[in-house]
């Protein structure tokens, strides 16, 4: 595991592993607009969570027919059966190009923002937008990392749940430049 202190009392951690696995105020979820669940991480979550996951995304309003969350946006759901109290579900981009970086830094900032309206102190995330939805790596890393180091919430803990060895490695290598000091 990989350790960064951000500033007095805040730190961003980097490890391989498995997100449902956490024991943290909160898991992010890489989510699409539907909130009913899907592959990946989303699926990882939902049954990990229980079916009482998928009950409580379906009674969240819809924003436009079949959008309970627009990309870049977040919403927040108990866990249920996780360890984590909390999801925090967020829809990244699905990668178009560089235009797609502001998207991306949403998804990351709804998160962090629906975290501190709940004052909770640990959060863990996945490599948003990196598997199906196709974004780069080393881009991801770097907008996944740059937000969280400047929001200036009250999140104590960030913790990157990194599942395989590609993303580890981005994630890992793009820390290393961007926090030493
Ligand atoms: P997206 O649609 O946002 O690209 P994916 O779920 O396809 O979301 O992938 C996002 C990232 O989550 C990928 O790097 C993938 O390897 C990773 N991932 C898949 N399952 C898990 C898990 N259980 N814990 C943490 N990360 C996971």
């Amino acid at each position: 595991m990989q350790t960064h202190a951000i500033s007095d009392h805040r730190e961003i951690t980097l490890a391989r592993g498995d997100i449902t696995k956490l024991a943290v105020d909160a898991i992010v979820n890489a989510a699409n607009p539907r909130l009913l669940g899907g592959g990946g991480v989303d699926g990882a979550i939902h049954r990990a969570a229980g079916p009482s996951l998928r009950q409580a995304c379906e009674q969240l309003p819809e924003s436009s027919p079949g959008v309970r969350c627009p990309t870049g946006e977040a919403r927040i759901t108990p866990g249920f059966e996780l360890v984590a109290k909390w999801v925090i579900h967020t829809v990244g981009p699905v990668y178009r190009g560089p235009e797609s970086a502001a998207l991306l830094a949403s998804a990351y900032r709804s998160s962090l923002a629906l975290a501190n309206d709940r004052q909770l102190s640990s959060l863990a995330f996945p490599a948003i937008s990196c598997g199906v939805y196709g974004y780069p790596l080393e881009a991801a890393a770097t907008i996944a990392l740059e937000t969280c180091r400047d929001h200036g919430g009250t999140v104590a803990l960030i913790q990157f749940a990194l599942f395989g060895d590609d993303s580890c490695s981005a994630f890992t290598t793009v820390a290393a430049r961007l926090f030493s000091t």
